[in-house]
Parts: C-alpha cells; structure tokens; sequence
C-alpha cells in the first residue's frame, strides 16, 4: 500500500491529535503517504484533503483537539454520499483508510470497507468509554482527570459552607466517566445510567455520613442520566442540607491528553498503519488487558458494552 488516507469524526478527544501523529510517522517509517482529511467524513464530500508531511505533525502531541478538525456527516448515512467518499477516495489514489473515533464513525469505516472494498481501521477515539471491545477509549483518561480536577476544587468550597455538590459528567449512554471519576475524586454517590438510583437511599447515604462527622458531599451525575439542574432541585426538595449544582460541560472534551491517552496514541495509530501495510481492513484497534489488539469493526461496535459492577460495589464500600 502506497498511499492512505486519514481522518478523525464525531466528538473529539484528546489524544486525537497524538494518534494523527502516530499514524502520519509510521506510515511515512513505512513509504507510505498519508491524505489528511478534513471534518470527518465531510471531506470527503468536499475534498479537502492534503498530503501530509514529516512536520506536519511536529509540536502536537500534547495538544488537544485534533489538528484535521472534525464534524458529524449526515450525507455519509446516504448511498450517494457514500458513493461521493469512495469516488475522493479513488481519485486522490487513497488505498487505505484509518479512520480516529467513536462507533458511528466506525459504522462509516465498515461501509467504506466492506461495501467498497477499501481497507479501513478504526482507531477509538471518544471520551465515553463506551466501547466494549477496549478497555479503553482515546481521551477517556484525560477526560477523567480533567473531572478529578475540577471535582477536587468543588470539594474545597463545598467543605468550607457544609454543602452537597451535584456534579455532572459527560459520557452520553456509559456511566464510565461518572464511575472512575467518582472513584478516584472520593465522591459519595455517582449516579450512572445503568443502575437504577433510589433518592430516598442517597438522603439516608448522605444523612449517615453527616452523622459521622463528614462536612460535604459529592454526588457524581452521569448526563445520561439527567443533568446536575434536575438532580440538585429534586435533592433540594427533601434535604435541608444546601445543595449546588456544577455541570463540567465541554472542558472534558479539551486539554493536553494525559500520559495514557499519548501511550494509547502512539501505540493504536502504530498499530492501525501496520495493519494497513499487510493489507489487512476492517478492523477496529483496541487495548485489552494491556495488549494492543485488533477485530473484526463490525463485531466491535456491536459488542454490548457492560458496566464494571466490581467498580461500582468498590466505590460503596469505600465512600461514605
Ligand atoms: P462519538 O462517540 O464521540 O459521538 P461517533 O463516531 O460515534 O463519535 P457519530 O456522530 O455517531 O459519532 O458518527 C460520526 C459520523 O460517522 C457521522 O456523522 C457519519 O458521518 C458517520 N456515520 C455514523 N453512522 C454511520 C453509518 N451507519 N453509516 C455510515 N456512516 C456513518
């Protein structure tokens, strides 16, 4: 294979811009050129694309965001828009495809492989976390951390005048920012879409906690669930301890990528070009137990993601 082409879509996160790089070097290690596409699927609707050099991705690997920029692209679910990618494809002599994010963007990469014929890996780039074949997600590691940050200052203020933070986290469908931020903050209660949650339960939880001498409380809110707003005004209602909402809001979404989510870059988009150069397609990256592995893209987005019980009973026992 002789020229690939590559593109992050959907939500961005951070490490997109450390996986780029990743994919731009080896394949250049390898002979191989590399076709930057800009916006997701969308370039490929517009042709905007450019070939990308040894320098073009100097400097970024600690930057957030991602340097080809990235959108969602309804005309990619239509047949003459998918028809429009594979013909940019064809005309720019484009052999390969890696494509950098979540599950949807992975549907398109199956399309453009298995309908098409054109070699496609996915690289999972989201901070959701919701991917079941991977232990891991791009950006979920700073994701959290930028959480942890945020949650450790809310502590702060929220001891000083006794009160209850409700905290809102992203995360769409998946509790897994909500969990390992509520784990790792020392968060109280976190209330995550897959387990159903009893108020009553959390008044006698934060009751008891009072009791034993704690002076706040931190309530974790997945935004699957609902938003800090409405869980706060309906704890409000039946406590007469004084309750704040804080909703994180898109800052998880940015920032200089942690120390893991540069080692999960570095590692996927090695891993992605590699497979390209044997010729292999339609497969997704992923981690597992601390092994870069590779499957089958339609078999990883139909996995049901489960949600780490084990974690959740932790977080019980520890936090109170
Ligand atoms: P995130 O998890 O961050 O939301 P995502 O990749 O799941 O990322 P989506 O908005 O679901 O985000 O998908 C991104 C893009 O992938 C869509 O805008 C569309 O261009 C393409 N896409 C999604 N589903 C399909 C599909 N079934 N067939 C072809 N293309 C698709």
């Amino acid at each position: 294979m002789k020229r690939i082409g590559l593109l992050t879509s959907g939500g961005d996160a951070p490490g997109m811009n450390a996986a780029i790089r990743a994919v731009v070097r080896t394949a250049i290690y390898y002979g191989m050129e590399v076709y930057g596409i800009e916006r997701g699927y969308a370039g490929l609707m517009t042709e905007e694309l450019y070939k990308m050099e040894m320098r073009s991705v100097s400097n970024i690997v600690q930057c957030g965001g991602t340097k080809l920029r990235t959108a969602r692209c309804m005309e990619m679910l239509t047949k003459e828009g998918q028809k429009k990618a594979v013909e940019t494809i064809k005309k720019y002599g484009i052999e390969g495809l890696v494509v950098i994010g979540g599950d949807g963007s992975f549907r398109g990469a199956r399309v453009l492989s298995e309908e098409y014929g054109i070699p496609t890996i996915g690289i999972p780039g989201t901070i959701d976390n919701d991917l079941e074949y991977t232990d891991y997600t791009l950006g979920f590691d700073t994701a959290v951390n930028t959480c942890l940050d945020i949650i450790n200052k809310l502590r702060d203020t929220m001891t000083s005048h006794e009160r209850i933070c409700v905290v809102e986290v992203m995360g769409r469908h998946c509790g897994d920012i909500a969990l390992y931020s509520g784990i790792a903050s020392g968060a109280e209660i976190i209330v995550v879409p897959e387990i159903r949650f009893d108020l009553e339960e959390i008044v006698t939880k934060i009751n008891r906690s009072r009791a034993s001498g704690k002076h706040s409380n931190i309530i974790v809110v997945a935004e699957g669930v609902t938003s800090a707003d409405q869980f706060a005004k309906n704890l409000q209602s039946v406590t007469t301890f004084s309750v704040r909402p804080t909703c994180i809001g898109h800052v998880q979404r940015g920032g200089s990528p942690s120390m893991a989510d540069r080692m999960l870059a570095a590692q996927f988009g090695n891993k992605a070009v590699r497979l390209l150069k044997d010729g292999i397609g339609n497969r997704a990256v992923g981690i597992r137990d601390n092994k870069i592995i590779d499957m089958d893209i339609i078999e990883a987005v139909s996995m049901k993601k489960t949600f780490n019980l084990e974690l959740y009973e932790t977080l019980q026992m520890i936090s109170m």
